[in-house]
């Protein structure tokens, strides 16, 4: 754990994904070991985290080390965070929403949707839920309205708690798992207008997805809210890889910027650093101000490819994770 106690609870969680047919097809190698549980090394360096995830785990595994926790909290009325951190490649889209229609294959978001479901419907008549979602995308650190087209630069605010919220922003009320997915593939259908070349496009932009779970109790009037941040971030590569210039090194300059000042947020809190979260340095962050620590629970799903020719960026991956310990 980054910090223990009730006060601020970060959990790194490293996921490595198999080998894929062009790195085995290239000869690359796989260069990581697995010494323990929740260790990982590469060359001699060895990396500790909460938890690793070997490429053979399950999704259905990773749902119950990385999310389920979450979601209970969030149903007890605390607010959360679970990241996918890693190169284009990597798994982070795996790991948030694998593959949607196939249900052994969905990722953490489908198996958080179904799970809220079904515990609003084991609950009794006294408990009134309301449950909307909220879908946005950051490019060059604007923020675009998924659920709304028309809202293409939105903005954060504070409201009178010193909570943060996207000002303007669609919130769709939803109740059932099948009027999330809707809003989900609304809202990717939304990702594709823009642009021509989808793969491209997401690994340059987070991507943000919001349920926000109130609950009342009709006779005693007690009331819990809890929001659950879902971010799918931009790929982490470095960009002397690709030889970028032009529109695609400004991209590639933002994308860096909004990252380390996510590292830098996660590292203040993991640090105990209360008073100097820089949380102002970039929307992302802004966005999450009241999902990250405090109260909040934040979990990072850093994303690896186990490929020699990614030795660079996975150890770069690897260190990012170390920051939040
Ligand atoms: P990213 O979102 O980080 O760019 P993706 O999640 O799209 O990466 O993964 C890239 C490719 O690798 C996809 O075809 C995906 O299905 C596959 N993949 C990623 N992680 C795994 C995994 N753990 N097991 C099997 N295939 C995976
Ligand atoms: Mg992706």
């Amino acid at each position: 754990m980054g910090s223990v106690g009730d006060e601020c609870s970060i959990k790194v969680i490293c996921r490595i994904r198999p080998l894929n047919p062009s790195e085995e097809r290239a000869g690359s190698k796989f260069v990581l070991k697995f010494p323990t549980d929740d260790s990982i090394s590469v060359g001699n360096r060895v990396f500790v985290y909460d938890k690793v995830l070997k490429p053979n785990v399950t999704q259905e595994a990773v749902y119950n080390v990385a999310a389920k926790p979450i979601v209970a909290d969030v149903l007890s009325g605390y607010n959360g965070t679970i990241f996918a951190y890693g190169q284009t490649s990597s798994g982070k889209t795996h790991t948030m929403e694998g593959i949607l229609g196939n249900s052994d294959m969905h990722g953490i978001i489908p198996r958080i949707v179904q799970d809220i479901f079904n515990y609003i419907y084991g609950m009794d008549e006294n408990l009134e839920f309301h449950i909307k979602v909220s879908y946005f995308e950051i490019y060059m650190d604007k923020i675009r309205d998924l659920l709304d087209v028309s809202k293409t630069n939105l903005s954060v605010h504070e409201d009178k708690d010193k909570a943060t919220y996207v000002k303007g922003a669609t919130e769709r009320f939803v109740s059932s798992p099948e009027e999330v997915m809707e809003a989900i593939d609304d809202g990717k259908a939304n990702r594709h207008v823009a642009v021509t070349n989808m793969n491209e496009h997401s690994s340059r932009s987070h991507s943000v997805f919001l349920i926000n779970v109130k609950q009342e109790h009709l006779e005693n009037q007690k009331k819990l809210n809890g929001k659950l941040y879902l971010v799918d971030l931009a790929g982490s590569e470095k960009v002397s890889k690709t030889g970028a210039e032009g529109a695609v090194l400004d991209e590639a300059k933002n994308i860096n910027r909004s990252l380390s000042a996510l590292g830098n947020v996660i590292s203040a809190l993991a640090e105990g650093n209360r008073g100097h979260v820089p949380y102002r340095d970039s929307k992302l962050t802004r966005i999450l101000q009241e999902s990250l620590g405090g109260n909040a629970r934040t979990t990072i799903v850093i994303c690896a490819s186990p490929a020699s020719y990614n030795e660079a960026e996975t150890k770069s991956t690897l260190l990012f994770g170390q920051r939040a310990k």
